[in-house]
């Protein structure tokens, strides 16, 4: 199985003319709820590419229709504890153009202990993976607890902070970075230069760097694998990232080929530009076997 310790978000998207201005009530003309949270897009996008998946969060106790969605989607919730505390959720602004403007609010994603990531690493077996991002808290025991019971730890520091550096990143056996977040842990602004520095660096785990509609980059024992993007028309590359991470890993967890497993993340991500939205534009794995057959 895949355990994912990860944030469960309400996104609450209001379409509007242009931003709201200091001081300026502004009325919505059109107002959706939708499940986001990087950890909610994962673990949904696992289940979805076949993945056991176990998804361990929290979330209020007022939102547990939220939690029915993700049980629905295949993702095993007895890890997701509802909280008197607010579900984390964001603030989304839309312009007719597609900006968007968001104020997020951590809430019950920063309430995991280091006891709840105990909990969740209970009856865990050697060939178990645990995910886990930087949207919830107690990601140092999440990385050292899943280490030391020598389970397989992919870390995914998304969104990017300072704080990242602090974490015991010796822990990790396989990073998924975009380019923004591998330039900020390297320290290096050039691709060429990242590459190096993670090959100094970063001996002790395998790395991927996913550059957008230029495909992917994974680094692994002396081999460096390339894969292109393939070529569709992006509308919206909200959870580009966390559906690539889903189909990535679960096809490499359940030992297919590096190449070949970098190839049906690609494939489910460029579907997933194509459509509107977070979690509901993540492909089905036979939409996924229809695109790579074309
Ligand atoms: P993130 O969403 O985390 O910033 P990326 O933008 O690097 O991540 O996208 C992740 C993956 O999604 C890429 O490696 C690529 O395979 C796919 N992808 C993203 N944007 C496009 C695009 N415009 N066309 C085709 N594939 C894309």
């Amino acid at each position: 199985a895949i355990i994912n310790f990860g944030s469960i978000n309400i996104d609450h998207v209001y379409h509007v003319d242009h931003f709201v201005k200091p001081g300026e009530t502004l009325a919505s003309t059109q107002y959706q709820q939708l499940l986001g949270g990087k950890g909610a897009n994962q673990s949904i996008a696992l289940a979805l590419a076949g993945a056991e998946v176990r998804h361990v969060g929290s979330i209020h106790e007022g939102d547990a229709a939220f939690k029915q969605f993700l049980i629905k989607k295949g993702v095993d919730c007895r890890g997701v504890k509802c909280h008197d505390t607010p579900s984390g959720h964001a603030i989304i602004q839309v312009t007719p153009s597609g900006e968007n403007a968001i104020v997020l609010f951590g809430g019950a994603n920063q309430t995991l202990t280091a006891d709840s990531v105990r909990r969740g690493l209970d009856d865990t077996t050697p060939s178990d993976w645990v995910l886990t991002q930087n949207e919830t808290s107690s990601i140092a025991e999440v990385l050292s607890q899943a280490k030391e019971k020598q389970l397989k730890v992919a870390f995914n520091p998304a969104p990017m902070s300072d704080s990242v550096k602090e974490l015991p990143l010796d822990c990790v056996d396989l990073l998924i970075v975009n380019e923004t977040e591998a330039a900020a842990i390297t320290g290096e602004s050039e691709l060429d230069s990242i590459l190096q520095a993670f090959r100094e660096h970063w001996q002790h785990a395998e790395v991927i760097i996913t550059l957008g509609k230029a495909g992917v980059i994974m680094l692994r024992d002396q081999e460096t694998i390339q894969v292109d993007a393939f070529r569709v028309e992006a509308s919206d590359t909200t959870a580009a990232g966390d559906t690539f991470i889903g189909y990535f890993l679960s096809a490499y967890s359940n030992k297919t080929d590096a190449r070949q497993a970098l190839t049906r993340g690609c494939a489910a991500s460029a579907i997933a530009v194509t459509r509107e939205g977070a979690a509901q534009s993540i492909p089905s794995q036979q939409e996924v076997d229809r695109f790579l057959a074309e």
